[in-house]
């Protein structure tokens, strides 16, 4: 058998950015530490913290009044900053810097009392964090091609479109070309909303699936570019499952498969990777494994100031 790995998966410069964030903060400041929402969507990654006395919460007024936060790499809304400074919160803010360019874009879309369409999935912390940042009456949400149908904009008023940056990329070019055709005025945002992390593993992805039998997606069930990995694999014709830890992967599905691809979402640390690879050779002893070298290696983004050595 050969294993396959994904030219560009794992962690991206924004979840390395995220957890360096809350590494710091613990060696700087000690536990207990507060963070607002889970720091990456990784059960390993929320798991470890834990066990080094994170507290993740979900509400501002479960922390300690004058405690130290984080705010996770998805972003939050301005309301959660607000009650942060009404609580005297110290916080740091680990959102990744392309959804916080994408804030930007929705505050300027705001602003200027464009009807802004949100392309994403309700009820995702990060479409939550965007939503924050354009006025309610302006707002308008939609995951799929029938909410563009529905949506009843004058056809008159100037209309933007932002996104969510962890979608499919196929599937938000379709949505994109619809809102065009309904907008023929519609403005984008300059550049894709849609990260580099979530392009490229897509991309490699395609590629497994070319070649490759059957592909597994590492990644936890709240992940979403995660399950677009997956989805990815799927449509591209090859049968494509996901799995949050090595042990879920029900061997069976490698039966009479020569060439296995494997995968991880932008939140997913390599241990799992190697873990499966691992539990692979154990049942099939002759395997051998393809990696590529990560063309990513050098996207980094720094430190927020608070935290960078003196
Ligand atoms: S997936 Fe993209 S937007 Fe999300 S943290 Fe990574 S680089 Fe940032």
């Amino acid at each position: 058998m050969d294993i396959y790995l994904a030219k560009t998966q794992g962690f991206c410069a924004g979840v390395s950015f995220a957890i360096e964030i809350v590494d710091e903060a613990l060696r700087r400041f000690g536990a207990p530490l507060y963070v607002y929402h889970e720091i990456v969507h990784n059960t390993y990654v929320v798991n470890q913290f834990r066990d080094k006395g994170v507290i993740f919460v979900e509400r501002i007024q479960d922390v300690p009044e004058g405690s130290r936060i984080i705010f996770s790499a998805h972003g939050v809304p301005p309301t959660v900053i607000e009650q942060a400074e009404a609580r005297r919160l110290q916080f740091v803010d680990a959102t990744c810097p392309l959804v916080t360019k994408v804030h930007n874009e929705a505050t300027k879309f705001s602003n200027h009392h464009y009807e802004t369409v949100l392309i994403g999935h309700r009820g995702h912390q990060e479409l939550i964090g965007t939503a924050g940042y354009v006025d309610p009456q302006y707002l308008h949400i939609v995951e799929d091609e029938e909410d563009i149908d529905a949506l009843n904009i004058d056809p008159q008023a100037p209309v933007a479109f932002i996104t969510q940056t962890t979608l499919s990329v196929d599937d938000t070019e379709a949505m994109v070309e619809k809102l065009k055709q309904k907008f023929p005025n519609l403005n984008a945002p300059p550049r894709s909303d849609l990260c580099y992390a979530t392009q490229n593993r897509q991309d490699s992805v395609k590629e497994l699936a070319k070649d490759c039998d059957v592909i597994i997606i590492c990644g936890s069930p709240n992940s979403s570019n995660s399950n677009r990995l997956r989805e990815t694999g799927e449509k591209a014709g090859c049968p494509s499952y996901i799995i949050d830890t090595a042990d879920e992967l029900d061997l069976s599905v490698l039966n009479g498969k020569k060439k296995v691809g494997i995968s991880s979402g932008a939140s997913v640390p390599r241990i799992i990777v190697d873990d499966l690879v691992a539990r692979i050779q154990q049942r099939h002893p002759d395997s051998r494994v393809h990696e590529f070298d990560n063309p990513e290696k050098n996207i980094v983004f720094a430190l927020p100031k608070e935290l960078r050595e003196n």
